[in-house]
């Protein structure tokens, strides 16, 4: 009742604002009336009272004859003329005594009025005075007074009637006023109140209409007022909540989608009411309904596979602690008996005072993840299992593969050995027939046949040899400090002999400044630039041919053109391939098809690539560019001192040569002996072992291939005799490739020398292993010349400046007699005795020989 007339009274805002006013008026004008009436009363009593002393006056003094005489009839004659004032209540006149001598009640008269005020003997009074002023009437007194001497009272009484009258006619005016202050203002507030609260009407319907679900709902007031600013307050709030709302929204959106995509499940613990709430996503991972789930923390342990729960419980006791947040794998039970793997994390929110609230998190299914690390475990241990057999597969075939590659090796150095042997005494002879005037022309063409074939048959030995040590991987870069000058002019001669020959124009180009002496392998590069230059001048028929040098930062480029008849574009990256010639190579009849492939590995092992660029008929330009660093100490020979022989007064040394090669017994026996050693030599294993018991010598060197009984036995069988821990035994190794220098060190040599012998090395090893003092030749002025006429060493071949003796190798490589013969002519004059050497060894064909002893040791070491 109560609240439904407080809903009527004060429901809207415009009812408030109307009883307010209204009120509020009524409060004023209540207090202005009272106000006026009081005044209006006081001034009306102010004026009867007035009007009353004035009166009594009056009849005070019209009396005061009348009552001198005592004449009291007149007296009541004047009394009952006052009556014609309406307002009179009494009159009366009174003497001295108190006595009413005149009333305008006559039948007041001479009664006494008691409460006159005392007149002192002579004491007069002329004032006259109101003696009381009450709501219905107004006494006033005065006194009569004649000649000086008071003579009685008159008293009047005034009623209040006009007064009230008016007062109540005003109080009646002021009311109606009132009423119509209070309905106009009623009126007016109401006005005002509708404009007002109408605006906020608007807003007040739009928050209904959010309310019941029209979140696109605003107020949008037009105006500058307060109503105005509120609605635009209104619904900037309301724009800003619906961003908020929206972005909640999504943002739910999105988690549930991902949570439910994800099938992960959230849970919701508070610790403090013991109450746990799961997600749908949870009770699927448990493989339960929602009302099988009791909403406990035990209901959901006891979910947990048995060995799993302690780990648990452990762990989110802990998190409860604050020692860590809750966070781990277990495995699940379902009703059905199977096991799920489940993650869970969480976060703990506590109170102010670090005490837990709730624990918040997720669980998700890992039970696919596991077996599929189950399953990819499987595999790995499969796979290692597999990579192992292959492994061991590939191990057994890369042994047997490494095996075949030897004996590859050694059947191809073998092979080498064996075919140049007797090719050299084919093509030495056919040369010299080729010589013989005597014979017909058909036998010259036949010859000039044999010479061409034999030659070429040569150069595929050659060739294929170089190319089996690079597959072998044997083939290494033996850098060293050498003259480029040397080098280049020796190549240079070579190939300008040829081109004469063929008619070209040669020429070698530098531009800038070349270092005299560079770091690198002379060897190599040598090889690679005869073979590139060879092939210019092969292959081009007429123009020039040319060598151009730029030198970079510690790298030089080399460039190789030609004028000749190119090379096909399909068949730029072929030549490089083994064998592979172009028509033009075929149609030469010359070549192997494998120096391309060789110069382009030599070059890569150096640090290069040689790369081509070519066009029928334009000529071809083949280019690689070397790291060859400026040296500053140049090679020189002089390192090796020339050894003259034993030092006077050293006791004798013996040396046995176990060596099936005649010449290279020879050729040690002749170098041992004009040192002053003693010499015995054995041309097979078993005559070595002969020799060691029955002199006893100091020093052997072993060849390890010999007939009857090869290097190895013999080596073991002396090593087994008494003193054969003594002596020194060195192995001579023959093939183009290393023997195996384990297996060599294994059946007892200290060490091991290859062939061609090296003379410098030859007497190193000696000295070094029996501790021999020698003599050299530059501190002996006396000793004799190592190279006086008739006593020529073949390794002094090694002493000849090395373009000189590369320009020999390569006429002997080439079986060319002729240029051969050229270069034997030139060094006449300054090696006779080796340029006579020579001579002889070419007259018996033996270029084999001339080509091993021109090469350097470190060269056929690899
Ligand atoms: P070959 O012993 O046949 O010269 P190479 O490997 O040196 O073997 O060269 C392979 C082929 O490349 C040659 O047969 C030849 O056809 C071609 N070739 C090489 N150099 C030139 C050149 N300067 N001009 C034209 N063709 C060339």
């Amino acid at each position: 009742m109560f609240k439904r007339l407080r809903n009527l009274l004060f429901g809207s805002l415009r009812r408030q604002l109307i009883i307010g006013v209204a009120l509020t008026i009524t409060a004023v004008m209540a207090l202005f009336m009272w106000g006026a009436i009081e005044r209006q009363r006081a001034l009306l009593l102010e004026r009867q009272s007035e009007y009353a002393v004035a009166l009594a006056q009056s009849v005070a003094t019209s009396s005061a004859g009348w009552l001198q005489a005592r004449d009291f009839y007149g007296l009541q004659e004047i009394i009952y003329a006052q009556r014609r004032y309406p307002e009179l209540v009494y009159a009366m006149i009174l003497d001295l005594r108190g006595r009413i001598v005149a009333h305008s009640d006559p039948a007041r008269l001479n009664q006494f009025v008691l409460d006159l005020p005392k007149i002192d003997a002579g004491g007069i009074s002329y004032t006259p005075y109101i003696v009381s002023r009450g709501k219905d009437l107004v006494d006033a007194l005065s006194p009569v007074v004649l000649s000086n001497h008071q003579i009685g009272w008159v008293r009047v009484g005034l009623g209040q009637q006009t007064l009230n009258a008016r007062l109540a006619g005003i109080t009646r005016d002021g009311l109606v006023f009132a009423a119509a202050a209070i309905l106009i203002g009623s009126v007016l507030v109401g006005i005002m109140g509708w404009r007002l609260t109408r605006r906020l009407y608007v807003i007040r319907q739009a928050s209904d209409a959010i309310q019941a679900g029209d979140s696109r709902r605003r107020a949008r007031l037009d105006g500058v007022d307060e109503a105005a600013g509120l609605a635009r307050a209104f619904d900037d709030m309301l724009d800003t909540l619906a961003a908020r709302d929206q972005a909640l929204r999504l943002a739910t959106e999105r988690l549930q989608v991902a949570t439910r995509a994800g099938i992960i499940g959230i849970w919701d613990w508070d610790v403090v009411k013991r109450e746990l709430i799961w997600d749908d996503v949870m009770c699927r991972l448990y493989g339960i309904r929602h009302d099988q789930f009791a909403g406990t923390y035990d209901a959901w342990l006891s979910r947990l596979h048995a060995e799993d729960r302690s780990r648990v419980d452990q762990n989110i006791q802990e998190a409860l602690r604050g020692e860590r947040e809750y966070g781990l794998e277990f495995r699940v039970v379902w009703p059905d008996g199977s096991i799920r793997y489940l993650k869970a994390a969480s976060q703990t929110i506590r109170d102010q005072s670090g005490q837990p609230l709730r624990m918040v998190g997720i669980n998700y299914d890992l039970t696919e993840r596991k077996q599929a690390e189950a399953e990819l475990e499987q595999h790995r241990h499969h796979l290692e299992q597999l990579v192992r057999e292959r492994t061991e597969q590939l191990e057994r075939a890369r042994d047997t593969a490494e095996s075949a590659n030897r004996a590859k090796s050694v059947f191809l150095s073998n092979m080498s050995h064996e075919l140049r042997t007797p090719l050299n005494a084919i093509l030495g002879f056919a040369q010299l027939m080729e010589r013989d005037q005597r014979l017909p022309a058909d036998v010259h063409h036949n010859l000039e046949t044999i010479n061409r074939a034999g030659r070429h048959l040569l150069a595929l030995i050659n060739d294929v040899l170089d190319i089996s040590r690079i597959e072998a991987g044997r083939t290494t870069v033996q850098n060293a400090e050498f003259d480029l000058n040397d080098t280049l002019t020796g190549i240079e001669e070579m190939i300008r002999l040829r081109a004469e020959h063929k008619g070209l124009s040669f020429s070698v180009e530098h531009s800038g400044q070349l270092p005299r002496y560079v770091y690198g392998d002379a060897n190599h590069l040598r090889q690679v630039l005869i073979n590139l230059l060879g092939n210019a001048v092969k292959y081009t028929e007429q123009g020039r041919i040319s060598l151009r040098l730029t030198p970079g930062a510690d790298s030089i480029r080399f460039e190789v053109s030609d004028s000749g008849p190119g090379i096909a574009t399909n068949d730029l990256e072929r030549i490089f391939q083994p064998f592979y010639q172009t028509e033009s190579g075929v149609a030469k009849g010359e070549g192997t098809g494998l120096g391309l492939t060789i110069s382009r590995e030599y070059v890569r092992l150096m640090g290069g690539e040689l790369h081509v660029q070519s066009e029928l008929q334009h000529g071809s330009v083949f280019s690689f560019s070397l790291p060859l660093p400026e040296a500053d100490v140049p090679l020189v020979e002089s390192r090796q001192r020339r050894v003259l022989g034993l030092e006077p007064g050293h006791p004798a040394v013996r040396i046995l040569v176990a060596e099936d090669n005649p010449d290279n017994q020879e050729l040690i026996a002749s170098l041992l002996a004009s040192t002053g050693f003693e010499v015995r030599l054995a041309g097979n294993g078993r005559r070595a072992i002969e020799i060691f018991q029955d002199w006893q010598p100091h020093f052997i060197w072993m060849d390890m291939r010999m007939p009857v009984l090869d290097g190895y036995q013999a080596t073991q069988a002396i090593r087994a005799l008494p003193g054969g821990n003594e002596v020194k035994i060195v192995a001579l190794t023959a093939s183009a490739f290393h023997e195996d220098r384990a297996a060599i060190l294994a059946v007892g040599c200290d060490d091991m020398l290859a062939k061609p012998i090296d003379e410098t090395r030859l007497y190193l090893l000696m000295g070094d292993l029996l501790g021999l003092r020698y003599r050299y030749a530059d501190q002996a002025v006396s000793a004799s010349a190592p190279s006086k006429p008739g006593n020529a060493s073949p390794a002094d071949l090694t002493t000849l400046p090395e373009p000189l003796r590369a320009e020999l190798q390569a006429a002997a490589e080439l079986l060319d007699t002729d240029a051969v013969r050229t270069i034997v002519d030139g060094m006449l004059a300054d090696y006779p005795q080796l340029a006579r050497l020579i001579g002889e060894w070419m007259s018996d064909y033996r270029f084999e020989k001339i080509i091993e002893l021109c090469r350097r040791p470190e060269e056929d070491q690899r």
